[in-house]
């Protein structure tokens, strides 16, 4: 018998906790065939809902189901990294709760891993339900991290994905402070299987992310998995020794020609007020990668139990 584990991770989801639940036990006639046992894992992470007590009312009916509840919000990075790391399975799922993710999807994800394949990820071809300036924004991202990092992250990855064992351990082994999952699955490699589907929309309540914080998110992904930024700084003080090296050509040419007309005050104000302005920008951008340090070097846990059943 081999095991099974689905890792979800919960942020305050009281209303979608069973609904999941109930939606996966439709897949687990199939997996029972492959004599392939389950066990569900929910990570609470921090929900001050009543999502605790829903998982632990299912927990009371199956065995199958655990429950991880952290101290406070620390994230879904932290959250998934926690089921990966709690969870025994030979194979490991992560899914959302709000049922964004099909569970019908899992036999036909499992056996490409019988394939062979060592992680089966999934992609939304559409993002039918969101706002279009968010979808515009999310495109540009992926567009950028494709020219500025070596790591291949695809655009419109969910976090859906169904892996061996030994591709967790890999992920594991990998003990970075800011995590960006949708890099380290890249970063290790393996062969993966890409299915793509429709965009879903969630079952119940509403999505944690707003523009802002998603915002935030795509900076993490940039320093974590990219340090071209960090060459901006260089490229562009290059670029102004040229411009700079030119007009002092055109200026001691246009002397030697007409002489020396007094003039020029205001392009000295725009040329300062913009050098100043890329050299804060580049400041920022060390700024960015030194705060990234700093949280590293802490060596902080990435989350912290309060509960585990
Ligand atoms: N989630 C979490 N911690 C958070 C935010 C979200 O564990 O701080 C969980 C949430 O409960 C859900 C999944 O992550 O199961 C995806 O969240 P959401 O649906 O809000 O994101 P979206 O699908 O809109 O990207
Ligand atoms: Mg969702």
């Amino acid at each position: 018998m081999s095991l099974l584990s689905i890792i979800v991770p919960c942020y305050n989801e009281e209303e979608n906790v069973s609904f999941f639940y109930m939606e996966l036990m439709k897949v687990q006639e199939f997996f029972a065939n492959k004599e392939i046992e389950m066990e569900i894992l929910y990570v609470d992470d921090g929900s001050c809902d009543g999502t605790v007590s829903e998982v632990k009312k299912i927990r009371e009916k199956d065995e199958r189901v655990h429950l991880i509840s952290f101290s406070r919000n620390f994230g879904k990075e932290a959250a998934m990294f926690a089921g990966l790391e709690n969870a025994k399975g030979d194979y490991l799922v992560l899914m959302d709760v709000d049922l964004q993710d099909p569970p019908a999807l899992l036999p036909e994800m499992f056996a490409h891993l019988e394939e062979g394949y060592d992680s089966v990820a999934t992609r939304r071809v559409s993002r039918k339900g969101e706002p279009p300036v968010r979808s515009f924004f999310a495109r540009m991202f992926y567009r950028l991290m494709k020219k500025i990092s070596k790591t291949e992250i695809m655009d419109g990855a969910r976090d859906y994905r169904l892996m061996t064992r030994q591709m967790v351990d890999a992920i594991l082994s990998m003990r970075e402070y800011n995590r960006f999952t949708k890099g380290i699955f890249g970063w290790v490699g393996f062969r993966t299987k890409w299915l793509e589907y429709e965009n879903i929309e969630r079952a119940k309540g509403e999505t944690k992310w707003n523009f802002w914080k998603l915002f935030l998110y795509s900076m993490d992904g940039i320093t974590a998995f990219s340090t071209m930024p960090l060459m901006l700084a260089s490229i562009v003080g290059v670029l102004f020794c040229v411009i700079a090296f030119l007009l002092i050509l055109f200026i001691i040419v246009r002397k030697m020609l007409f002489g020396d007309p007094v003039s020029g005050w205001p392009s000295l104000v725009c040329i300062i007020l913009m050098t100043s302005g890329v050299q804060f920008f580049c400041t920022g951008i060390l700024g960015q990668y030194l705060a990234k340090t700093y949280m590293e070097v802490k060596k902080r846990p990435i989350y912290l139990i309060r509960e585990k059943l």
